[in-house]
């Protein structure tokens, strides 16, 4: 009963707006046909009741495809956190879980009604069936290239966003027709449907999902009202307004000056879940809390950026004195994450907004995980070392050492030739390397991150303890980013700092088939790589990268072997948000 009512008051508010919104050129004459608008709301007489659905399949291995995630409660110290900013953080959480469902719709039309038939769904692994729909947000394994875990459907590229089998040439087709619907069928935040006739036409999110945007901005208001904190309230009053109105920009703007003990970040923001063209956003939730003693440690080392650009083993005019613009940094513990964020493998970091206009006028800034981090840390890189890492190397493994190599990292992007100078013209290191850069630039971070934590450590600005923990952990690190795909580029770059490393008698492998770190060598061989990596991208050298990478970028047998030690270890963790649950509890999707 409760359902239905709901369902005509929805029905009528999205036939209201759709003829509100007719005097514009690229409304649809007519409501979607996903919502039942303009026809009664079937009270009275019942509809005609369709065929039952096949009963649902599910692979026979599903338990073991869940098993690969390790379950893993994560937390944050809200202890010091005022009344008012636990109900900031309780309403953030609440609208949060909203955006749980838009992107379910995002992921699939279909997958709703399907959700129920899973939920309803007794047959075998019933339980793993659920919990593995739950991580992939629908029916395709994302560790598997979206092949079918339940049915036999294939995954639309569509997504949720498009007609599911509209291709690219009837969607260019369609605008070469309409020129007059470019904006709005290119924009990020519409979906585009097609009408019984053939027709296309575009709906802004803050229609489409007009249902479950509408209480997730009256919760962004509420934690607006309730937060003491004046960059919070204005970013969730500003990200409500949007979330109505499908305009981000000010809210972009507001989310750049967070300044809060409860950080928040939500949204529609990455583009990948569109296999179609990449133009529409997926929503997104992180619902952080700021760690001081890590804010105050990070500002420490902001402050040596300058002298560790001047400290790069690389000549003086290669260095990059006037990088200036410097993007903020935080870190925080996650209490609830949501939506495109919370899919299968766990983002440990993000770097937004997104939209080009806010980066030029503001920057970008970057968020780092602390809580999550430390879980990958336990249930995997743990496990990794135990089984690559010579006895005697283990007890030196440190989570302070892993939590700094990714933050060193990080910032380490902001260090080393940007913009450089090629045979005489002004040019960068991006456009240089080409598909190269992004393999090799993520090695110069890793390489970087490390060089620079030695070097902070002996200049007395960070913990003399890494300087024995850092090596070991880093050296797991590489074995955990060589698990994925050593074939490819991204593998490449992680093997050439192995085998270099190797080559130089920094790693050495003992009879036993584990690895070590041979510390007396270790730092100069880390110099030298990163010498190597640095004059790459600061001679723009396409070639020599290339030269490099063929000549150290492929796994030996013994590397090889290491890694197929690893299949028993945890691919990724599943996040569980007990403070969550207490501070906000999640609604049952049949009580919306
Ligand atoms: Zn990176």
């Amino acid at each position: 009963m409760r359902t239905t009512r709901l369902l005509t008051v929805i029905s009528l508010a999205l036939a209201g707006l759709a003829i509100a919104a007719c005097a514009g050129s690229t409304a649809p004459a007519t409501a979607p046909a996903a919502a039942p608008a303009g026809t009664p709301a079937p009270v009275a007489t019942p509809e005609p009741t369709p065929p039952p659905p096949p009963p649902l399949t599910v692979v026979p291995d599903v338990e073991a495809r869940v098993a690969q995630f390790a379950r893993t409660p994560l937390t944050a110290d809200i202890s010091a956190l005022p009344a008012s900013e636990k109900k900031a953080l309780a309403e953030s959480i609440a609208a949060s879980r909203l955006l749980d469902e838009v992107y379910l719709r995002q992921v699939w039309t279909g997958n709703p009604a399907l959700r129920d038939r899973v939920l309803a769904y007794d047959g075998p692994n019933a339980a793993a069936a659920r919990e593995y729909f739950a991580i992939n947000f629908g029916p395709w394994d994302r560790l598997k290239g979206f092949e079918p875990f339940i049915g036999d459907t294939p995954h639309p590229d569509a997504a949720g966003f498009y007609p599911p089998d509209l291709t690219k040439e009837q969607f260019e087709a369609w605008l070469a027709a309409h020129p007059g619907d470019t904006n709005a069928f290119r924009s990020g935040f519409s979906v585009i449907r097609r009408r019984d006739s053939g027709e296309l036409y575009s709906l802004p999110y803050s229609q489409e999902y007009l249902d479950l945007l509408r209480p997730a901005a009256e919760h962004l208001r509420k934690a607006a009202a309730a937060t003491s904190n004046e960059s919070l309230r204005r970013f969730l009053r500003t990200r409500a307004a949007a979330f109505l109105s499908d305009d981000y920009y000010e809210s972009d703007v507001a989310w750049m000056d967070l300044d809060a003990p409860v950080e928040v970040t939500i949204g529609p923001y990455e583009t990948y879940e569109d296999g179609l063209f990449g133009y529409k956003t997926a929503f997104e939730a992180y619902v952080t809390v700021d760690i001081p003693a890590e804010s105050s440690k990070l500002a420490a080392y902001k402050a040596e950026l300058p002298w560790l650009e001047s400290n790069l083993p690389i000549p003086e005019e290669h260095k990059n004195k006037n990088r200036g613009s410097e993007s903020p940094i935080r870190v925080v513990d996650l209490v609830y994450s949501a939506g495109d964020g919370k899919k299968a493998v766990q983002t440990v970091a993000f770097n937004l907004p997104n939209d080009e206009r806010v980066r030029e006028a503001k920057g970008s800034k970057k968020v780092l995980l602390h809580n999550m981090l430390r879980a990958k840390y336990e249930q995997i890189l743990r496990p990794i070392a135990a089984r690559t890492l010579a006895a005697d190397q283990l007890p030196h493994l440190a989570f302070e050492a892993f939590f700094n190599e990714v933050l060193h990292h990080e910032l380490g992007h902001g260090l080393g030739p940007g913009r450089i100078k090629k045979d005489g013209k002004d040019t960068e290191v991006r456009l240089e390397l080409q598909e190269l850069f992004s393999p090799i630039e993520e090695a110069k971070a890793d390489v970087l991150g490390v060089y620079d934590i030695l070097a902070l450590t002996k200049r007395g600005k960070m913990p003399k303890e890494l300087l024995d923990t850092v090596p070991p952990t880093y050296l797991a690190g590489l074995f955990r980013s060589a698990r994925f795909g050593v074939h490819e580029a991204h593998g490449q770059g992680v093997v050439s700092q192995f085998n270099f490393l190797q080559e130089q008698g920094a790693i050495a492998v003992d009879a036993d088939g584990k690895y070590r770190v041979v510390e007396a060598k270790f730092p100069e061989a880390i110099k030298k790589l990163l010498n190597a990596y640095l004059m790459l991208e600061a001679r723009g050298d396409y070639a020599g990268t290339k030269a490099f990478l063929a000549k150290y970028g492929v796994a030996t047998p013994a590397l090889e072997a290491a890694i197929g030690r690893l299949t028993d270890v945890p691919v990724d963790i599943r996040p569980l948000f007990p403070q969550a649950d207490e501070l906000a509890p999640e609604i049952v999707p049949d009580a919306r």
